[in-house]
């Protein structure tokens, strides 16, 4: 007999799903029940739908699979912060919930690894191994919004893309992702409250442009200068700035949405004037905010962390410019769960 292939059931949509069963002769109507169970109850079983009748649920088993995720380690940090060791089916990747005393920000990754190769952070040292599915994505902010409701009594309120990988080189799943966590049918979160984090990517900026994108762009900038960049963010030498900007500019015609800038500043680096004037430079062709990151060090004898007084000199400059700019602490230092540490350092081992 020939060997059925399990499908992962996940993988097809809900007008998919809804042929699947009239092709074997059943309801349509089925199809939205395990659409349902699926995405809106998180189903991990095809046995716990409890409303399809047994037969269905055994010819379900034999014909797929519920890739689920597993959340498989945990740990705390001092300051509330929790990162996660995500047990995808054949690898291990990382996410973050991050609270504030409002919010619960999820930090959530969107590949295994990382093509890039920023000499900061220290997912760069693991080569990207696959990117990861829409469900992979949706399973991780699930899990956080029941860590968030279990420990902090309230709902995630917040994600950013701005775990391992990088979202815009893995752009159609994680635009199936964030449909379904939009989706009333799915977790139903405003896409106002997501944001994605390239290092800046401008095909695929064009990209979310023309297609009418609604959750918020962050760039991680670091430079405004293309010689300092290109040496820190190496791939800067394919898609320099010039290209960025146009790709930046078209954006904001599209969309009208402000652009946020990532920006971490680092002693003998960019933590001087002619960094800051170009960084100004940069920001005036549409509106924007800078974030200025803390650098969360990675064992790299590269980078340190620039002074106060530095730190300062791009604020005072930034705001004598009407540019909106934000300092922000880094969040989860202690156990490495910070912007650019996540690495995989626990090793988790895979049977
Ligand atoms: N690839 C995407 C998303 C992942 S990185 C991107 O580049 O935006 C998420 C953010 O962490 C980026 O702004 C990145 O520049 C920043 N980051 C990386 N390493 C860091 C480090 N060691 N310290 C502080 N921020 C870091």
């Amino acid at each position: 007999m020939e060997e059925i292939v399990k499908k992962d059931i996940r993988a097809l949509d809900k007008e998919a799903l809804r042929t699947f069963f009239v092709t074997q002769g059943q309801s349509a109507f089925r199809g939205n029940q395990v659409y349902e169970w699926l995405w809106q109850k998180g189903a991990h079983s095809f046995e716990s739908m409890t409303n399809i009748s047994k037969e269905t649920r055994a010819f379900l088993e034999t014909h797929f699979v519920i890739n689920h995720i597993r959340v498989d380690q945990m740990q705390r940090s001092n300051d509330g912060t929790i990162k996660n060791a995500v047990r995808l089916h054949d690898l291990v990747v990382e996410s973050v919930l991050i609270p504030t005393k409002t919010r619960t920000t999820a930090c959530v990754s969107s590949q295994v690894g990382c093509s890039l190769d920023c000499k900061f952070c220290a997912t760069s040292r693991l080569k990207r191994m696959r990117n990861l599915q829409p469900d992979e994505i949706y399973d991780q902010v699930v899990a956080i919004d029941q860590q968030s409701r279990l420990y902090f009594n309230r709902p995630l309120s917040n994600i950013v893309f701005m775990g391992m990988g990088e979202p815009l080189m893995n752009y159609n799943n994680v635009l199936k992702a964030i449909e379904k966590i939009t989706d009333p049918e799915g977790l139903a979160m405003s896409p106002k409250r997501i944001i994605v984090s390239t290092s800046g990517v401008p095909k695929m900026i064009r990209k979310m442009a023309e297609d009418g994108v609604k959750f918020k762009l962050a760039v991680s900038l670091h430079s405004a200068i293309d010689s300092v960049r290109t040496t820190i963010m190496p791939f800067n030498e394919t898609f320099p700035l010039a290209q960025l900007r146009e790709a930046l500019q078209f954006w904001y015609e599209k969309t009208k949405s402000r652009i946020t800038y990532e920006y971490v500043v680092w002693k003998g680096i960019n933590d001087n004037k002619a960094a800051i004037d170009a960084l100004v430079e940069f920001c005036k062709f549409a509106p924007a905010k800078v974030n200025l990151i803390e650098y969360n060090p990675i064992d790299d004898g590269m980078f340190s962390q620039a002074s106060q007084a530095a730190i300062d000199a791009y604020v005072n400059t930034l705001e004598r410019h009407n540019i909106t700019c934000t300092v922000r602490r880094s969040r989860g230092k202690d156990i490495d769960a910070a912007c650019g540490q996540l690495a995989n350092k626990q090793d988790v081992k895979i049977n």
